[in-house]
């Protein structure tokens, strides 16, 4: 009889990290506030605003927020609420009342494009958006049913609801939901292994069970000695997992900076005594080349590590970074959306060796299972062999919202989430990623799915095929190049390409190279052979 060939899985060097099983997502991370309630848990780095909140008004005002929803607007449980705001100190707030109400939090980008947003809200049937007067008329009113509340305005625009009359809910007079961790608890959007962008349906577990995973010593911290830039976008789970939860279960504060912009971002650092800041490669690159940054007295620095996550980070970029900036750690992490944030960690206090090595993105994190697998046969492979990195814990999605297909293609029937991403461990542990095989092109962190460029392109009455691949680029780490078929006779430019994709996306989307190509090579089935594309076109721009 055929014998069954054993899978190879690599587990965590470190203990298991034990997960409670009767709280919610924000009952989770505000559990402990009444030791610390007023050491303050955020604010805003920028001077104008400089609103903060205590770790005791993050708690009340959630609940006010929460019987708010409740109350005035009916939320009820698994009611998507989007969140359309850049990073502020509120935000945590309002989403841990959305959570509270027993809603999911689906936070969207404010660069966004009308379309890309009415898109999102009628995909999630999403029954509120909060949001600011910078971005509430973006949002298109299909039915001219969907609430806006705008927040930090007290006259709001006609049609909006101030969002006062959250905030000044009595939580007392509403009976709030009770919420299990396998109820949804956040949506975010992400393109996966292939395709456009699709909800990631989170639960309150998978949340919990990645702090869980990620945090050391939960307990161990002092109130205010965690202090963490809070610049990744916390509509991103990187932001909102990442830094807003992380940081307040940790009794630490978040300083809040909206945008990346090298002067704010060093005087936030200096002046809120910033300890942690977790980035991504282009703003490191930014930190190592900018002569402005000389102008700055880095002595006060009282930074201790830098994450650097989201993107490849050069060894020769951390190499120059730790010159520059002696004494800072840069701590590598690798995590997805669709494993609820971070997944492979370069930095454990309790690990034998306490940091893994340069160039990897780390060890496995407790109560993990990683494998490695040959994307032609499908065999898991032993150490130190390139393959798929498959991932398996508590923290992989239920799937994609209204997608059973493309969670069945990513998630197999073991509950190994197949992330895209081809890599290897090392004798010691250690995890490199080497290359990315799914569609993913990553812009400065950001992802930009292709097929949604290339239905926009085809689009275009001019243009008869496209295909769009990511070309390397120093700041960016990657920028879109479109490969356009143009119909016979047609006299489009490449600058009218790159408008005409601009004028329908986020900017951080857009086309930013066009090259114009007689065919497109495709499978039998008509698949677009990326792979081939690319190696196309980068030979084609060797030779210009
Ligand atoms: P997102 O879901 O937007 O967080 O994107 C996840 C993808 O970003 C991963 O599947 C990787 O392709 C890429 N990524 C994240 N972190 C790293 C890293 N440290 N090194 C290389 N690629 C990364």
């Amino acid at each position: 009889a055929e014998e069954e060939e054993e899978e190879i899985i690599f587990r965590s060097q470190l203990e298991p990290a034990p997960i409670p099983s009767n709280l919610s997502l924000p009952q989770f991370v505000l559990q402990h506030v009444d030791d610390y309630a007023d050491s303050i848990a955020i604010v805003d780095a920028v001077q104008a605003t400089g609103k903060q909140f205590t770790h005791g008004q993050v708690r009340s005002l959630s609940f006010n927020v929460a019987a708010g929803l409740c109350k005035h607007f009916n939320i009820q449980k698994g009611d998507v609420v989007c969140v359309l705001l850049p990073n502020m100190a509120e935000y945590p707030i309002l989403v841990f009342g959305i959570l509270t109400a027993g809603g999911v939090f689906m936070g969207a980008n404010t660069s966004s494009h009308p379309q890309e947003l009415e898109k999102q809200i009628k995909h999630s049937e999403a029954k509120l958006v909060i949001t600011d007067i910078h971005s509430y008329e973006k949002i298109k009113q299909p039915t001219n049913q969907l609430p806006i509340v705008v927040v930090n305005n007290e006259n709001p625009p006609k049609g909006t609801i101030s969002a006062s009359l959250l905030y000044d809910t009595d939580s007392s007079s509403v009976t709030l939901p009770q919420v299990s961790q396998d109820d949804l608890c956040a949506l975010p959007f992400s393109s996966g292994t292939t395709g456009i962008s699709k909800g990631v349906m989170i639960t309150h577990r998978n949340l919990i069970a990645n702090l869980c995973s990620t945090l050391f010593d939960l307990d161990k911290a002092k109130p205010g000695e965690n202090v963490t830039l809070g610049l990744m976008p916390f509509f991103h789970i990187y932001g909102f997992t990442g830094i807003c939860c992380s940081t307040l279960r940790t009794k630490g504060k978040v300083v809040v900076l909206a945008r990346f912009e090298l002067g704010p971002f060093l005087e936030a650092l200096i002046k809120h005594e910033v300890t942690f800041a977790p980035i991504v490669p282009p703003i490191i690159l930014a930190l190592v080349k900018s002569p402005l940054v000389e102008d700055y007295d880095l002595s006060k620095l009282k930074l201790q590590a830098v994450m650097s996550a989201a993107a490849p980070l050069a060894p020769d970029l951390q190499k120059s970074f730790e010159e520059k900036f002696p004494g800072v750690v840069i701590q590598e992490a690798y995590g997805l959306t669709e494993h609820s944030c971070i997944t492979l960690s370069h930095c454990a206090p309790d690990h034998p060796r306490g940091i893994a090595k340069k160039g990897s993105v780390g060890f496995i994190l407790p109560n993990l299972e990683v494998k490695f697998v040959d994307p032609q046969t499908g065999k898991s492979l032993p150490r130190n062999s390139l393959g798929e990195i498959c991932v398996r814990s508590q923290c992989v999605t239920k799937g994609y919202y209204k997608n059973p297909s493309a969670t069945n293609s990513t998630i197999d029937e073991q509950g190994w989430l197949h992330t895209g991403d081809v890599g290897y461990i090392d004798n010691d542990g250690d995890i490199f990623i080497v290359e990315r095989i799914k569609e993913l092109i990553k812009y400065k962190g950001f992802q930009v799915p292709p097929a949604e460029l290339e239905a926009i392109l085809i689009s275009h009455p001019e243009i008869n095929d496209a295909a769009v691949v990511p070309v390397p680029h120093e700041e960016a780490g990657e920028i879109p190049a479109a490969c356009v078929v143009l119909a016979p006779g047609s006299f489009l430019t490449k600058e009218d390409v790159i408008n005409f994709v601009a004028s329908k996306v986020a900017s951080y989307k857009k086309v930013r190279l066009v090259d114009f190509v007689d065919s497109v090579p495709k499978t039998a089935a008509g698949k677009i052979l990326r792979r081939n594309v690319k190696e196309d076109l980068l030979k084609r721009l060797q030779q210009k």
